[in-house]
């Protein structure tokens, strides 16, 4: 590892280990705005010595408080009285075209910034969203190439954001601010243009109102034309009311995990002119970003942009389900003519688009309609496909809901007025979501937003002042999370960040346990268990299952991921600890919950009471099997369905399997029926619903105060998917695909192929089998530096020939 002037910061010189990921540097601390390269090379099991790789580089960013000379700036009107985005500017002249230029920004609120007339960087909903009391992710633009000799302006936009609310919890502050410094060299001097009291700023831009919820409203009449070049005449805009960064307040740390960004665009597949002047155009996929807009308008003539995720019978939106959220843009032209516009500092959930008051001399056009779909900028790492359509699109739909759903945090849904991080829905879906995509620093990122929260958070980021009583499920996510992610990467220092989340959430159910079992607990019970077979009763949202059972499960379920972190973490003696914990809330839990034929003693006898007790190993050895039988039984008296809300669906296919109900563990999956995974595809599902009724041919939608289009959570089947159909599984023992699980799912279903391909921290790691009359070809591939055990069922029978 060398820096700028070629100096070797370190060198390892050569290690005899098959360790090839996370080796700590061991070198000096680097400094704020180092740049480093590094390169790599190996000998192979034979000795055999490798090339030195291509050199990887780093450039370091503000690291500490005392590198800002920046201050915050504001508009004067506080954001209560004047709605609009901010416009900050800033004239300055060079005498020499820089060698290098650096912006360092932040800002509470949402940023872009703007240097003569040309937007830096292709990022969106910047900043970002932290728990902005603790941490602002500040963000490096290398912006050399934008600067000249002579006059310059460097500018920035502000809008509202998730700083302002109204999530719940509401705003943070009372007005959005800016935190800029532009560092340029040129061949004779180092200048710092550094935001303060000489910036101006306007609130009569063209964007009198944009809101996370709320859409955006666009007056073109108040476009500022060149408002960040030199040429613009500044009169309109006023001095910044400047305010010192101080010495204490959020931490500003360079962002920890990729931006936002536009990741794919989809033009409109139909669409359907309801009347002269007012067209729905249909994307044929329920997205979350911004529609952009290419239409012929007519000065004075407002456009009005609406979007719902589905259609009313008659052809028309259907917006109930959005809430408190408005969810439109209006527009206002300057002239006659064509324009093309997308909002800024806000997105949409939708798959249609209605709009109205556009020039209707011209005949509406598909072109003028396309969905930008944006989410956090990771890498598509996992791919699962079979001989299945519905299986296909199943997995089509997890992966749009994850798209949905990873805009800066794991949302519960990206359309009605929340979207928020909801813990639960996280924690169940964890797992698939770095199969799919490569989300290790997203969630790393998050689960600093989770430790910066005081108590147990339902929700985060969030303002909130959580209790120090868990939320059964929920915030369980504080050590769940962390646990799946060194499974299926090996990072150690996600557990090391984390072990003291682990610590303290069982801390918090000990002072609620009596006995080793949790008596009471409030919570969301197995949320959104089918109402189907629970219509009439007290239940509501929350399920049969009781609290108490599902509490003292999670407190079991910690104890035990404690003590396997704890192992991990060579802590001897709390691995103990917490082991031993773990065995007496297992016989506490045993005792409490189980008769002598294994069946539950609560009233409800629900799936997932049985399957929280068989997942996280709270089912005395003597009984095991029994229970597996009860829940194997429970399954058959549904018509071997689920019937299991958020906390038992993502277990139950799993479970079957593990206790040999393999058959059983398929069917749930592989009917049509409701309710379950095909029967909301048979529906018209594009992305994963919140409900398996969301909406159905027959009676319509739901009820709309709980009804979104795009809510994750049940995506949670396609580790089953991958891990057991396809058969391509992480090894607890051997974290990070470092050992290879390959132990496909051959019978019991109607498949005839399936395959996961994954990419890997060490390279592609796939398995693939088709069956051919009574042959079965399995095709696995290991990565470098990893083993795997494959694992094939022994039928005795002819049907497995392995080659
Ligand atoms: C969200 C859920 C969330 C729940 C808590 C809902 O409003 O949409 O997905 O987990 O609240 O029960």
């Amino acid at each position: 590892i060398a820096n700028q002037e070629d100096t070797i910061l370190w060198d390892s010189g050569r290690v005899c280990s098959d360790q090839s990921l996370d080796i700590p540097y061991e070198g000096r601390d680097l400094e704020s705005r180092e740049r480093v390269t590094w390169k790599v090379k190996y000998w192979d099991q034979d000795g055999e010595e490798s090339p030195w790789s291509d050199p990887a580089s780093i450039e370091m960013g503000l690291l500490s408080r005392g590198d800002w000379s920046a201050k915050w700036i504001s508009s004067k009107a506080p954001y209560a009285e004047v709605e609009s985005v901010r416009y900050f500017r800033k004239a300055f002249s060079l005498e020499q075209a820089p060698t290098s230029a650096r912006v360092y920004v932040t800002s509470r609120g949402l940023f872009d910034l703007w240097i003569n007339g040309n937007k830096i960087g292709s990022d969106y909903l910047t900043p970002g969203w932290t728990n902005y009391h603790t941490r602002l992710d500040t963000i490096t633009y290398d912006v050399t190439a934008f600067l000249k000799r002579g006059e310059n302006v460097i500018g920035a936009r502000l809008a509202a954001g998730w700083y302002m609310g109204p999530m719940f919890g509401g705003a943070f502050g009372e007005n959005v601010d800016l935190l800029a410094q532009m560092e340029i060299s040129t061949a004779e001097d180092d200048i710092v243009i550094a935001t303060d009291g000489s910036w101006t700023c306007s609130t009569n831009g063209p964007e009198t109102k944009t809101r996370i919820y709320y859409g955006e409203d666009y007056d073109a009449t108040r476009e500022m034309p060149g408002w960040s070049t030199s040429d613009f005449d500044a009169d309109g805009f006023d001095a910044a009311v400047a305010t010192d960064i101080g010495s204490d307040g959020p931490n500003l740390t360079p962002k920890p995990m990729p931006t936002v960004k536009a990741m794919v665009a989809i033009d409109a597949q139909s669409l359907d002119e309801r009347e002269k002047g007012r067209t729905i155009f249909d994307l044929g996929q329920n997205i979350a970003g911004l529609p952009e807009l290419s239409i012929p308008c007519k000065a004075g003539q407002t456009v009005t942009v609406r979007v719902a995720e589905m259609l009313e019978a008659d052809g028309s939106l259907y917006t109930e389900n959005y809430r408190g959220a408005r969810s439109q843009m209006t527009y206002i032209p300057a002239k006659d003519g064509h324009i093309k516009h997308h909002s800024f500092g806000t997105f949409f959930g939708f798959r249609y688009v209605e709009i109205t008051g556009y020039d209707a001399d011209h005949a509406p056009e598909v072109g003028w309609l396309r969905g930008v779909v944006l989410h956090t900028s990771f890498e598509q790492t996992g791919a699962f496909e079979s001989s299945h359509d519905m299986l296909n699109k199943l997995q089509s739909n997890i992966q749009w809901g994850q798209r949905g759903n990873f805009i800066e945090a794991p949302t519960d849904c990206p359309q009605r007025d929340e979207r928020m991080g909801w813990t639960g829905d996280a924690q169940v879906f964890a797992p698939v979501s770095i199969f799919n995509f490569n989300t290790h620093a997203f969630w790393a990122s998050w689960l600093e937003n989770l430790r910066s929260e005081e108590g147990c958070p339902d929700w985060s980021p969030s303002k909130g002042e959580w209790k120090d009583k868990p939320s059964p499920g929920w915030s369980d996510a504080m050590y769940i999370i962390p646990w799946e992610i060194y499974r299926r990467t090996g990072d150690v220092g996600i557990l090391k960040d984390n072990y003291k989340s682990f610590l303290y959430h069982l801390d918090c159910y000990t002072a609620i346990s009596e006995g080793n079992v949790v008596p009471e607990g409030a919570g969301y019970g197995d949320w959104l268990q089918p109402v189907k077979y629970i219509e009439s009763s007290e239940f509501g949202c929350k399920g049969e299952t009781p609290f108490h059972l599902i509490n003292t499960a999670h407190f079991g379920y910690n104890a035990l991921l404690a003590s396997k972190c704890a192992t991990v973490l060579g802590r001897a003696e709390d691995a103990e600890r917490f082991a031993e914990l773990h065995q007496a809330i297992r016989e506490a839990a045993s005792a409490k919950y189980l008769d002598a034929e294994g069946r539950l003693t609560t009233d409800a006898k629900t799936q997932t009471g049985y399957l929280l007790l068989l997942a996280f190993e709270l089912v005395v050895p003597e009984k095991e099997e029994l229970v597996a039988q009860r829940l194997s039984e429970s399954v058959s008296e549904f018509g071997n369905r689920l019937n299991t809300g958020f906390l038992g669906t993502p277990l139950l296919s799993r479970l079957l399997d593990d206790y040999g109900y393999s058959d059983q563990a398929c069917a749930v999956l592989f009917t049509d029926e409701y309710p379950s995974w095909f029967f909301s595809i048979d529906q018209g599902a594009t992305t994963m619903w919140e409900r398996w009724n969301s909406y159905t041919k027959k009676d319509g939608f739901g009820n709309a105060g709980m009804n979104s289009f795009n809510h994750y959570a049940y995506g949670a089947i396609g580790q089953f998917m991958y891990e057991r159909l396809a058969g391509l599984a992480p090894d607890e023992q051997v974290p990070g695909y470092k050992h290879i699980m390959v132990r496909p799912l051959l019978n019991g279903h109607p498949l005839t192929h399936a395959s996961a391909t994954l990419e890997t921290r060490y390279g592609a790691a796939r398995s693939s089998w088709v069956r051919e009359g009574g042959t079965i070809q399995l095709t696995v591939q290991v990565p470098p530096n990893t083993t795997a055990t494959v694992v094939l069922p022994c039928t005795g029978a002819d049907d497995v020939d392995v080659k």
